[in-house]
């Protein structure tokens, strides 16, 4: 996935002032007129892109901040790259004193470039040294073979700007990558850490908080979840004949076997001790009762090492519309605890008013 290292706020902040930059620019010529209409039309028109893209990047910023930045570098391009052109062929082709004609934007440019850098993601930083070289490249070599322009104040302003001025591009662009670098490092010491966190240990399955993070994902309003409750019948008596070794093999296995009923969107837990939740996100009552039924079986046909043949019971609370753990959680046990009661060995299932 591509990423920046500029924040949301970063971004409004850079799309308020680019936009700014534009309207000013293109204000200030309007009323004093240079005698190119490209003065006035370039800054007013990303002026004005610039803020249609800050409506668009409103509407939903954490999503669409890469797409805003990349358009923020395509505007970039049309105000620097285009007028760059224009008056270096217009210099070359018609004789005008380029050090006269040039907008006194190349300190603009030079600090518009540096933020640039930032802003995009890593892979896309050819692309700024690019923009880079496609702005200077033509200043200077055209300076070079107007030596008389080139030995005026403004002629040596422009050429140290766009000649030894741009290796400042190539600091900033030493420091963007070892920032990359650290902050890709913290990522993914930040995900392994969550990873860890989120997992039992012994059965490599979520625990607790993997459960309440998976169920993050859903919003309240759209929640509509299946909860089973599997709970190993007479597990104690296992412990405590065969050894607490051979428990935690069978709470192992017992996880493996879950999993295989169940699809990447379900979750599945080791909820604490031998109880295993399993969430079911939109479920049909179908497809709630094909995957009670799977654990029913499965576990029961299963020849355990040690053990042979172990039983479980399971409560089934279908169409529950809550992403609340505890309404979940109740509505299951109450099924499990029927289910126990009625003699182990079977599965108790209710289902919420549709
Ligand atoms: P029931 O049929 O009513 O469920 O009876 P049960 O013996 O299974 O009773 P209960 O579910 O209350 O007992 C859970 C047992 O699980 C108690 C404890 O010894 C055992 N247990 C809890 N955590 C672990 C673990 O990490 N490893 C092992 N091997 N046993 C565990
Ligand atoms: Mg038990």
């Amino acid at each position: 996935m591509q990423q920046t290292l500029f924040s949301i706020k970063a971004t409004y902040i850079a799309l308020l002032l680019y936009g700014a930059v534009g309207f000013i620019m293109g204000t200030l010529h309007l009323f004093s007129p240079t005698g190119h209409v490209i003065d006035q039309v370039v800054p007013l028109s990303c002026g004005i892109g610039i803020t249609l893209l800050l409506a668009y990047f409103h509407k939903d910023p954490s999503n669409r901040q890469i797409t805003t930045i990349k358009c923020l570098y395509l505007a970039n391009i049309i105000a620097f790259v285009i007028p760059v052109w224009y008056f270096v062929l217009g210099a070359t082709w018609y004789g005008w004193p380029l050090i006269e004609e040039f907008p006194p934007i190349s300190a603009i440019i030079l600090i518009a470039m540096s933020v640039l850098i930032f802003m995009i993601p890593k892979s896309w930083t050819r692309y700024v040294i690019l923009m880079w070289i496609s702005i200077c490249a033509p200043i200077v070599l055209f300076l070079i073979t107007h030596p008389l322009q080139l030995e005026t104040p403004r002629g040596r302003d422009l050429m140290v700007l766009f000649g030894p001025g741009g290796a400042l591009l190539f600091i900033v662009l030493s420091y963007q990558r070892e920032l990359h670098d650290r902050f890709d490092r913290i990522e993914g010491s930040l995900k392994y850490s969550r990873k860890q966190a989120d997992t039992d240990s012994l059965t490599n399955i979520s625990n607790r908080r993997g459960v309440l993070y998976w169920l993050s994902q859903y919003s309240t309003d759209t929640a509509h979840f299946t909860g089973l409750i599997i709970d190993i019948d007479h597990f104690k008596s296992i412990n405590d004949t065969y050894g607490h070794e051979v428990g935690d093999d069978i709470l192992k296995q017992i996880s493996v076997i879950l999993a295989g009923s169940l699809s990447e969107q379900d979750c599945l837990a080791r909820w604490g001790g031998d109880e295993f939740v399993i969430l079911l996100p939109h479920a049909t009552a179908a497809r709630a009762k094909e995957v009670a039924d799977n654990c029913l079986t499965h576990i029961r046909k299963n020849t355990f090492p040690t053990v042979g043949q172990l039983t479980r019971s399971i409560g089934v609370a279908h169409n529950i519309k809550s992403n609340d753990i505890d309404t979940i959680i109740r509505q299951a046990d109450a099924c499990l605890y029927i289910a126990k009661r009625q003699g182990r060995d079977q599965m108790v299932s209710r289902s919420s008013e549709e």
